[in-house]
C-alpha cells in the first residue's frame, strides 16, 4: 500500500522576505545543494570524476550524494536519455521538494547527442522535466561541470525564495510520460 504526502513547499510569506533574508536563504540554497545523479551513459563517469579529489565539487557546496530523490536539491541527468527511462526521470523529479534545480550534463541529456535520430531515444530530457542548466560536450569535461554548477548558483543568487517553478500547474506525471511505438516503414519508404 502506498501513500501520497503532500509535496513540500517554500510558504507563500517566503515571496515576501526582506532583501537582506532573502540573501542570507539564497546563500544557504546556493552552498548546499545535495545532488542527485541520475546516470544513464558514458557522461555519468566524468560526474563521478566531478565528485572525486581532483576536481572536488564539494569545495563549491554540492553534496554528493543524495540518498535518494527526496532529499536532493538539484538533479543532474548525464547520459543517453531513452523513451523507456522517461517515466523514471520523471518519477524521481516529482520526488524532489521544492526548490529544486536540474543539470543537463552533456549532448545526449540535452538533445539526444550522437543517438538524436534514433527510434528509441528521447531528444532531449527538457522534453520531460525543466532543465536549468545545460552542459555541452560528448563528455564534456569535468571542468565544465563545475562551471555549471556555478552559473546554476548565480542564479539561485538572484532568484525570489518563494519563486514558481516553470512547470508549476504541469499536470503530467511520470505515467504519461511515454510515446507510442514507432509505426513500421511502409515498403518504399
Ligand atoms: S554525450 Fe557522448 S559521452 Fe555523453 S552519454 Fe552521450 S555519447 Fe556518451
Amino acid at each position: 500500500m502506498t501513500t501520497d504526502l503532500p509535496m513540500p513547499r517554500v510558504g507563500p510569506v517566503a515571496a515576501h522576505a526582506p532583501k537582506p533574508m532573502r540573501i542570507v536563504l539564497n546563500w544557504g540554497r546556493r552552498y548546499s545543494l545535495w545532488v542527485f545523479n541520475f546516470g544513464l551513459a558514458c557522461c555519468a563517469i566524468e560526474f563521478i570524476a566531478a565528485s572525486m579529489a581532483r576536481h572536488d565539487f564539494i569545495r563549491l557546496g554540492v553534496i554528493p550524494f543524495a540518498p535518494g530523490p527526496r532529499q536532493a536539491d538539484l538533479m543532474v541527468v548525464s547520459g543517453t536519455v531513452t523513451d523507456k527511462m522517461a517515466p523514471s526521470i520523471r518519477r524521481l523529479y516529482d520526488q524532489m521538494p521544492e526548490p529544486k534545480y536540474v543539470i543537463s550534463f552533456g549532448a545526449c541529456s540535452n538533445s539526444g547527442g550522437p543517438y538524436w535520430d534514433s527510434y528509441s531515444v528521447t531528444k532531449g530530457v527538457d522534453q520531460l522535466i525543466p532543465v536549468d542548466v545545460y552542459v555541452p560536450g560528448c563528455p564534456p569535461r569535468p571542468e565544465a561541470l563545475l562551471h555549471g554548477i556555478i552559473t546554476l548558483q548565480d542564479a539561485i543568487a538572484a532568484e525570489s525564495p518563494g519563486r514558481a517553478r516553470r512547470d508549476s500547474g504541469r499536470t503530467v506525471s511520470a505515467g504519461s510520460v511515454r510515446r507510442g511505438l514507432l509505426r513500421r516503414p511502409a515498403k518504399g519508404e
